[in-house]
């Protein structure tokens, strides 16, 4: 059975730290590395430089004060033809000095690990993991593993609550022996006991890159876990059920007849998954991948008429309101000529504007466009049939869960339960094996192509010590009758300084580009300030748009052809490809200058120089991902998903395919299997999957 922790209340709230509760917890709790304390060399034989295990008594004890205050002992062993050693301690305590003193007197031997080095006076330990012992103590006869702690907490300590977890909990598997050996995984109590003690001679260069079977196995079990987790939160939503939006197509065929441009292979394609999906009687959790500029607006606008002419209304969400009123005037523009009713609902409209929205909403309109104020409580739809976000990884993650639910809870059939159709949609292309994992519990679509006829924008990588030929150059351009973004340097640690610095920009500009219109759009401006700067700026009133990174998704002029990035350096990778995707879009050659100021440090140098060699959105987020790491590039904290902390997403690949299989097999037959696994992998962790 699993149980809690046996500990004072001082400890438990330590290790709770540590994410230990339960006694499932420490069995998984691994070790980092191992010390081999099996063995004892004379120190007359031991090498230098490494860790080794000696034993000595003690000869002499002093604090001396040059060149500093420290502990320093004289320890001397006689085998091996003898050796004498320095022991150096630079912190201690003064019941340190007692206990080698006692020990001197006693003539009980010291057990010393630490490596030896040339000292001042001869071989040397400085601080030296010791214990006083008796002549002829027993040795370990396992490796000593050291894991992960925290402050308070000894190794010592964690290493006792562990041995007694693993005597205590139920270690079963939940394979049987044929299928685990099929894969190469061990069984779950051998692996566990092995990792936390393995027996001398153990490998361990394969045991710390995490290669060893007994390791393979706890990597499986975990990412499976994840995947089951996942899985079965999306299977809870699909029993809820949902609208059935089968509708003739009449709608989507005459926008399309409207449009300009026909839709590309890649779209037709995903737009026929879309409206599959939406003529189920099960909610639709798609999500759609889609580089920078490939054209997901229409898609979702497409979707919208499919819902629509069903006869229920339909949601958009934008994460700025930039981008959501952008998304507005669009989508006004293609569907009010064919009798749609578009409504604009954000959270900067004043009260009464609002209300009334809020009841056009309720009632009345077909496509409510807006930012998360869609999601706040006091909009209730009528007849909600499909909600739609834009740049879902914009969202925070209380948001996106809010709108998960709300989905649920926004007017469609509260009786019967139903949920809307979801389509999130995301331009931060993230690779294969990261997305199998972390969106296991939606379905995926990509936009693999982008429309015909663009011209792609070429890189300059150019210091800012030649921001005068910069400034020519955006001079050029708009005397070409074409226009340019500035984009201020990021200024991460504060919105104040940030705003500072946009405001400082803007005037310097200004000055630079004396006759040219120069406009300023940044976070802080109120939304219809914005909306008319952004508004001013697509109908080619200004001719320079110095932003901040405000414009750093959807927004789309097609006219622009320059972007200027002040302090590239300062950006992360997917901000660069994104900010770039804001030129490029028209049939003029568009042109991407980030300016940097040297000297360059190794990282940021590497994220210039992949930016400067890939416009493939996807390539991009790959190198990204290998520079960064998982954690930080989905942005652990904020996607509320539980990284993983043995399995490397792009190194066990072949496990997280394996797992999601398995999976799958078992929700469909064993129940009882996924109750357990799930249990002792994630416990009470498991409410933040569910929403
Ligand atoms: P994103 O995927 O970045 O949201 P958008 O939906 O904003 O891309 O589309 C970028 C631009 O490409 C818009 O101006 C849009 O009207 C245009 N566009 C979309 N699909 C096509 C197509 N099939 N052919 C030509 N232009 C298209
Ligand atoms: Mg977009």
């Amino acid at each position: 059975m699993t149980g809690g922790i046996k500990a004072t209340p001082a400890l438990a709230d330590k290790l709770k730290k540590l994410g230990l509760v339960r006694a499932d917890d420490l069995v998984l709790h691994l070790p980092l590395r191992y010390e081999d304390e099996t063995s004892l060399l004379a120190i007359a034989d031991a090498p230098w430089g490494e860790p080794v295990q000696v034993e000595a008594r003690v000869v002499d004890v002093s604090v001396q004060f040059r060149p500093r205050r420290q502990l320093v002992a004289r320890v001397h062993d006689e085998r091996a033809g003898g050796a004498e050693l320095t022991l150096r301690f630079l912190n201690f305590y003064g019941s340190q000095t007692k206990q080698l003193e006692a020990a001197r007197d006693s003539g009980r031997p010291l057990r010393l690990f630490g490596e030896i080095r040339q000292g001042f006076l001869g071989p040397e330990m400085v601080h030296p993991r010791y214990r006083v012992v008796d002549a002829d103590a027993p040795l370990p006869t396992v490796l000593t593993p050291v894991y992960p702690t925290t402050a308070g907490v000894s190794q010592a300590a964690l290493r006792k609550l562990i041995v007694t977890a693993l005597h205590d909990t139920d270690l079963t598997d939940h394979f049987d022996d044929a299928w685990r050996e099929r894969f190469g995984l061990s069984a779950f109590a051998e692996a566990v006991r092995y990792l936390h003690a393995p027996p001398p001679g153990a490998p361990l260069g394969v045991l710390s890159s995490r290669e060893h079977p007994a390791w393979r196995r706890i990597k499986f079990d975990e990412v499976l876990a994840q995947q089951l987790s996942l899985r079965r939160a999306f299977l809870a939503r699909r029993e809820r059920g949902a609208p059935v939006l089968a509708a003739a197509g009449a709608l989507g065929r005459q926008l399309l007849a409207c449009l300009p441009f026909a839709l590309t292979g890649a779209q037709q394609r995903v737009v026929a998954e879309i409206e599959r999906d939406l003529a189920q009687p099960f909610p639709m959790q798609r999500l759609l991948q889609g580089d920078v500029g490939s054209g997901k607006t229409i898609v979702a606008a497409l979707a919208a008429c499919r819902t629509i002419e069903a006869g229920w209304q339909a949601a958009f969400m934008a994460p700025t309101e930039i981008l959501a009123e952008q998304h507005y005037l669009k989508l006004k523009a293609w569907l009010e000529p064919l009798g749609v009713r578009v409504a604009w609902l954000s959270g900067s409209l004043k009260a009464a504007a609002k209300r009334a929205m809020q009841a056009e909403a309720a009632t009345g309109a077909h496509l409510v466009v807006g930012t998360h104020a869609l999601i706040q409580d006091s909009v209730d739809f009528a007849r909600l049939g499909l909600a739609i976000v834009d740049e879902q990884h914009r969202f925070g993650v209380q948001q996106r869960l809010a709108l998960r639910k709300k989905g649920g809870g926004a007017g469609v059939d509260s009786a019967s339960g139903k949920i809307p159709h979801q389509l999130m949609m995301s331009a931060t292309p993230i690779p294969r094996t990261l997305a199998m994992s972390y969106y296991a519990d939606l379905d995926v679509s990509v936009l693999d192509e982008l429309p015909p006829g663009r011209t792609p924008v070429k890189t300059k990588l150019i210091s800012d010590a030649r921001r005068d030929e910069v400034i020519a150059a955006v001079r050029a351009a708009v005397a070409e009758g074409r226009q340019a973004y500035w984009v201020c340097p990021l200024i991460e640690e504060s919105e104040k300084l940030q705003l500072q610095t946009a405001i400082e920009t803007h005037a310097i500009l200004s000055e630079e580009l004396a006759g040219l219109s120069v406009g300023l759009v940044h976070g802080r401006l109120k939304a219809d300030e914005k909306a008319a700067t952004m508004a001013a700026f697509a109908a080619g009133k200004i001719d320079v748009l110095v932003a901040t990174t405000v414009i750093e998704v959807g927004v789309d002029v097609p006219n622009a052809s320059l972007m200027v990035i002040e302090h590239a350096e300062r950006f992360g990778l997917s901000q660069l490809h994104q900010l770039r995707g804001r030129v490029g879009r028209g049939a003029h050659e568009s042109v991407c200058v980030l300016l940097y100021a040297g000297p360059l440090s190794e990282t940021a140098r590497a994220r210039l120089k992949i930016i400067f060699e890939n416009t493939d959105g996807f390539e991009i987020a790959r190198q990204d991902l290998h520079l960064r790491g998982p954690g930080e590039f989905i942005g652990s904290r904020q996607s509320g998903v539980p990284l993983l902390r043995y399995a490397d997403l792009e190194a066990d690949d072949d496990l997280v395919e394996l797992a999601r299989g398995e999976a799958e097999r078992l929700l469909h037959e064993n129940s009882a299997a996924v109750a357990l696994h799930l249990a002792r992998w994630l416990g009470s962790r498991e409410e933040l999957l569910k929403a």
